[in-house]
């Protein structure tokens, strides 16, 4: 068995992200303050000041109504010093999230969430990619883990995870099958799986029975247990015994997500300067 060593391969793509030396800036939206959102969105201010680039959060008290986040998001729109913005979820429920996603621009939207962005990622044209998925994909090509041909099990079909991910790796040449809440014998297919991905959100759900030995195994999962230590869906544990390849948790899919971030902003601004 060998872990996929996500932060090596997450420095890697800063690294190069850095050398190609442009001055992009990054405006991160938060409405209200989820203490979750503000772990996320430090660890994205990081990464910009790892590789250079400006970094602003844009905070809205939680009541703000929907006309006030549309009102800055225009204003981002307009605003040719931000490169890329992401608008920090979840949102509070009052929120229409379509109209928000739908509001920023395709061309500044790293996070890959605009339904015109979706629609190129998963048909294989796209330029920025949603980023947790495009980790999954290119920790797979980085560690030289063939894709084509290989049946591959995605087990959740989130829009953020498991749905464009299921696609991009059909793109990928895989045989894919989505599993979620309603799936019959789940155990036998995930079982099925050369390349098994867990994107649940229960922690160490998937267990050694479920796995072939000798399956590649994505650990999308980000759960926090009693005494807040990290945990992922796979009981990484008994599956590190049989698996080829596994990512821990932490360490595996998360840095390579921010990765695929920071490398959107670049795209996004390659995107606006031709
Ligand atoms: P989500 O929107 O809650 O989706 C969870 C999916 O798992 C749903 O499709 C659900 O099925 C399925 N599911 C739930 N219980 C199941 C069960 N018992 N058997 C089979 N399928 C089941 O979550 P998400 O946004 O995709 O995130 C999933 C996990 O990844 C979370 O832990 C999240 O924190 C983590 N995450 C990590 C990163 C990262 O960078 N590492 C990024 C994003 C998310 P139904 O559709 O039938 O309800």
């Amino acid at each position: 068995m060998a872990d996929i060593n996500g932060k090596m391969h997450a420095q890697a793509i800063l690294d190069e992200v850095r050398a190609a030396g442009k001055k992009c800036k990054l405006a991160v939206v938060l409405v209200g303050d989820n203490p979750a959102s503000i772990v996320y969105i430090n660890m994205k201010k990081k990464a910009c000041e790892q590789v250079g680039f400006d970094f602003e959060l844009f905070k809205l008290p939680e009541d703000s109504p929907q006309s006030e986040v549309l009102a800055l998001i225009d204003k981002i729109n307009d605003d040719d010093g931000i490169t890329g913005a992401i608008i920090q979820q979840p949102f509070p429920a009052h929120l229409n999230k379509g109209e928000i996603l739908e509001r920023l621009s395709p061309k500044k939207d790293v996070d890959c969430l605009h339904p015109q962005n979706v629609g190129l990622a998963v048909s294989g044209t796209g330029r920025i990619l949603p980023c947790t998925p495009a980790g999954c994909i290119k920790l797979l090509k980085r560690e030289g883990i063939s894709i084509a041909g290989k049946r591959a099990v995605v087990v959740g079909r989130s829009d953020i995870v498991g749905k464009p991910l299921a696609l991009m790796l059909l793109a990928e040449h895989a045989t894919v099958t989505i599993c979620h809440s309603r799936t019959e014998n789940l155990a036998e297919e995930c079982r099925n799986a050369d390349i098994l991905v867990a994107a649940i959100g229960s922690p160490k759900f998937i267990t050694a029975d479920m796995v072939k030995r000798g399956a590649v195994v994505l650990d999308v999962g980000v759960s926090r247990l009693a005494g807040k230590k990290v945990c992922g869906d796979v009981d990484y544990e008994s599956v590190s015994k049989i698996a080829s390849y596994i990512t821990p948790v932490p360490g595996g899919v998360g840095p390579m997500t921010v990765a695929v971030l920071i490398e959107n902003c670049l795209k996004a601004w390659e995107l606006t300067h031709g």
